[in-house]
């Protein structure tokens, strides 16, 4: 599979916010984006005039690279999003949320998305009891998602818990931290996704 192999602070400060994609670093004076507020490369700091097409896609870029998806999965997305009775927008904003590492990381059992996907790989979760190691499977509302009783003795896992218990979780995730469980209650809404994208401008661009 295709990846994604440079500093991926260059993302961030070139959507100019934090994308909290290093976990732990993000949320210290190191975040590249506190030290140098401009977007990366020999004119990463002149002054540009963006046209309704560059802010178009500086949106849809800001949410793949948010969520961790490369162009042909988030186009597929998209294309599903469209499908869906609602708002176009708000379908994939859902969608995106729905996958296990997003959830995996809304829940704190990974202190960023790709290391939630690298948890979830690494067979740590079950879903409803089975063992799920696909980042991009879609949770349901009613679903308990847990950590494999055989994980919990993992220390990085275990350090994990124990700072998820000081977390609170989107509303739509119901967290037993205790017990290395959560419950899917609802789907989320478009207020409920702590995500700072114009998702209208996403739609507007696949619709060129
Ligand atoms: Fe982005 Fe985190 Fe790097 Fe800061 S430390 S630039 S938030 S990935």
């Amino acid at each position: 599979m295709a990846k994604y192999t440079e500093s991926v602070c260059r993302l961030c400060r070139r959507e100019g916010l934090k994308l909290y994609l290093k976990g732990d670093r993000c949320y210290t004076p190191k975040c590249a984006v506190e030290r140098r507020a401009y977007a990366p490369g020999q004119h990463g700091q002149g002054r540009k005039k963006v046209s309704e097409y560059g802010l178009q896609l500086r949106e849809k870029q800001k949410a793949r690279r948010m969520y961790g998806i490369l162009e042909g999965q988030f186009r597929r997305y998209f294309e599903k999003a469209e499908r869906q009775k609602g708002i176009t927008g708000e379908n994939l904003l859902r969608l995106l949320e729905r996958r296990l590492d997003n959830v995996i990381y809304r829940l704190g059992f990974g202190s960023s998305r790709s290391e939630s996907r690298q948890l979830v790989r690494h067979g740590h979760f079950t879903v409803n009891g089975r063992k799920v190691n696909i980042p991009s499977y879609m949770i349901r509302v009613g679903d308990v998602i847990a950590v494999r009783d055989k994980s919990k003795d993992s220390p990085r896992i275990k350090e994990l818990l124990e700072r998820a218990g000081d977390r609170t979780p989107p509303a739509w995730l119901e967290l037993e931290a205790d017990q290395a469980r959560a419950r899917v209650v609802d789907l989320p809404t478009r207020e409920q996704i702590d995500a700072p994208v114009q998702e209208h401008l996403i739609v507007e661009l696949y619709s060129r």
